[in-house]
């Protein structure tokens, strides 16, 4: 039959279109290229591919066919052959791909692509990127051009490269572009030679970020990395890493403590260069050195290195200093007074002492407080001072402090029982405590399961910049609803401001020792003055804490404190000593 004109245009046009896509995978160095007839399910000429030695083999052949044949059954085939029938099944086009390609023509669509891995005979893998364009013979019939492209090589690359990119997020720290703290540990682990970690922190780092922004205080951070990469010597085996925030790690192979000493000496000499640069006040920063071997978990001489560089923010003429024995004596000390917590809750070691609060006019008791003791063997073990402070750390508290509560309630319940004159007791609650869930009606069930008024266990709070919390606010406030009684412990030693003060329910101001001890001095007897008297225009009552002095005790009640607690007038005592006292 003739062709008019614009079928011979056709034919010519697609002529064209393939020669440019077969020149395009010669080019592109496709492995296989075949034309398939859709509409008639077909494919005329026998088919070969490119093997590994470059050498031409029949794809036919390998799949046990001969061409011409069927266009699907060559692709059922190849699909058996070639591709994990797992991954197939995913694909769309895989399940019947003549039919997917002839409805994707319909809908315009002229590419596809699709990638996969296939296992040759020797069971070796390939990645394959297989490419059908679809077009029309000058017969009217849809045909593809199937190229198919051996991208194993770029696909392994991709591979490393994600690989790579996950080992830069797992062990490089974003901000200097150096180790962090896992990769760090890694490497000590490899490099497995004694040697001194330091632990570095800079001065009022928070203070940066708040007043010049996170943006500057990551300037100084890397900054100060910088500074680090040029005093430690990494080729000679040092290494360091930016753990997080402001603090740093770092590691020498050396116990010399002077080689140390140098170093951390010429990194703050450069300080004031950061300073200067970024336009701070002076940047300083504090080191802690503890010695590391092989045998010792990098974990625990890094929290040795971070106590020693606490030690050394409370020395004058230093800004470093080195773990040593006592400081290892502490932390088993403190491990210890952990680990005995549970068994001293079980063996009844928590003794809840009573220490009263007396009117200075009639010398009546018209309260107490309730001071916990660790007594062991007869003795006291520790004070609350030291042991408290622990158990706020680690979580412990909480159920402490309600034990205590719950102890002093079934106290004030038993002597109300045994028909004795009964005052308030004062409780101290910590302010890791409150912020405990429940912690409301936790306290309110205790109270009442011991069937005693809460007007009998006032709280005490200390005073805390915390005041001004939101949280702190609310969760007073529903102590006060639940009918408690606050009282601010400590009063004039935190830094709450005195408006924030007030926005909270407290009843009582209890006046630090601090304050007491300012007594006999003019500007210390004024400002008491003056406190004692805004606490009256507020109806707050004022018990001042750690009275020693008769002096001390005259001033007071000539000032108008109604309430004193003291060894002025008695210590702490045991249950017993207490019950004399109230006779
Ligand atoms: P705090 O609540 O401010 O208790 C007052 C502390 O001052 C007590 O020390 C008391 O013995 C002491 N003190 C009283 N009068 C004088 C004095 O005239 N001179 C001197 N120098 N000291 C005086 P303590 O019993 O060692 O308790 C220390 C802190 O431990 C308490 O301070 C309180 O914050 C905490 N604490 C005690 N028991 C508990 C408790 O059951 N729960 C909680 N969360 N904390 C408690
Ligand atoms: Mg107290
Ligand atoms: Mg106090």
């Amino acid at each position: 039959m003739e062709q008019t004109d614009k079928e011979k245009i056709a034919s010519l046009e697609r002529s064209l279109f393939y020669e440019s896509q077969y020149k395009s995978a010669i080019i592109s160095e496709a492995i296989c290229h075949y034309e398939a007839n859709l509409s008639k399910d077909f494919i005329e000429n026998e088919i070969f591919y490119k093997s590994e030695q470059g050498t031409i083999v029949s794809t036919t052949k390998l799949l046990g066919m001969s061409a011409p044949c069927k266009f699907s059954d060559f692709i059922k085939n190849w699909i058996n052959k070639a591709i994990d029938p797992d991954y197939a099944s995913k694909y769309e086009i895989f399940s019947n791909t003549k039919d997917f390609l002839l409805k994707s023509y319909s809908e315009g669509k002229r590419d596809h692509i699709i990638e996969y891995w296939y296992t040759n005979e020797k069971g070796k893998e390939f990645f394959l990127n297989q490419r059908f364009l679809l077009t029309k013979n000058e017969d009217g019939d849809i045909c593809a051009l199937a190229v198919l492209n051996n991208t194993t090589h770029a696909k392994k690359i991709e591979a490393q490269q994600h690989r790579n990119e996950l080992e830069r997020h797992a062990y490089f720290d974003p901000i200097t572009g150096g180790y962090n703290y896992i990769k760090f540990k890694k490497e000590l682990i490899s490099a497995n030679v004694r040697g001194s970690i330091i632990s570095i922190d800079i001065h009022a780092f928070k203070l940066i970020n708040t007043t010049f922004g996170t943006g500057i205080g990551d300037k100084v951070i890397k900054a100060i990395w910088d500074r680090i990469e040029e005093v430690f010597d990494f080729p000679k085996g040092d290494f360091a890493a930016h753990i997080n925030a402001d603090n740093f790690i770092a590691f020498c192979p050396t116990e010399d403590q002077n080689e140390i000493i140098t170093k951390i000496k010429s990194i703050s000499y450069s300080l004031n260069l950061i300073s200067a640069e970024l336009s701070l006040p002076q940047v300083k920063l504090y080191y802690g050195i503890s010695m590391w071997c092989p045998e010792k978990t990098i974990d625990l001489s890094y929290s040795e290195a971070v106590t020693a560089k606490n030690n050394a923010k409370k020395l004058q003429d230093a800004d470093y200093a080195f773990f040593e024995k006592k400081d290892m004596d502490r932390l088993v000390w403190e491990e210890n007074i952990i680990e005995n917590f549970e068994n001293a809750l079980a063996q009844n070691e928590f003794h809840v002492w009573y220490q009263p609060k007396y009117n200075p006019e009639n010398r009546e008791i018209i309260g107490a407080e309730a001071l916990v003791r660790w007594i062991k063997d007869g003795k006291i073990f520790v004070s609350p001072g030291e042991f408290i402070p622990l158990f706020e750390n680690n979580g412990l508290i909480r159920s402490f402090d309600q034990y205590i509560f719950r102890k002093v309630c079934m106290q004030q319940k038993k002597w109300q029982s045994e028909g004795r004159k009964i005052i308030p007791v004062s409780v101290n609650l910590s302010r890791i405590s409150l912020y405990y869930k429940d912690i409301t009606s936790i306290y309110s069930h205790i109270a009442e399961s011991a069937e005693i008024e809460k007007k009998y266990v006032p709280i005490e709070i200390t005073e805390t910049a915390a005041v001004k919390d939101k949280r702190f606010k609310e969760i007073t406030d529903a102590f006060v609803s639940a009918g408690f009684i606050l009282h601010m412990d400590d009063f004039g030693s935190g830094y709450s401001s005195l408006s924030a003060l007030n926005s909270i329910r407290f009843s009582a101001w209890k006046l630090d020792k601090s304050l007491i001890d300012s007594i006999g001095n003019y500007s210390g007897e004024r400002l008491l003055h003056h406190i004692i008297l805004l606490a009256k225009e507020l109806g707050i009552q004022v018990t001042a804490e750690g009275v020693e002095t008769a002096e001390q005790n005259n001033f007071l009640s000539e000032t108008g404190c109604e309430s004193i607690q003291g060894y002025y007038y008695s210590k702490p005592v045991d249950i017993s000593n207490f019950e004399k006292l109230m006779i």
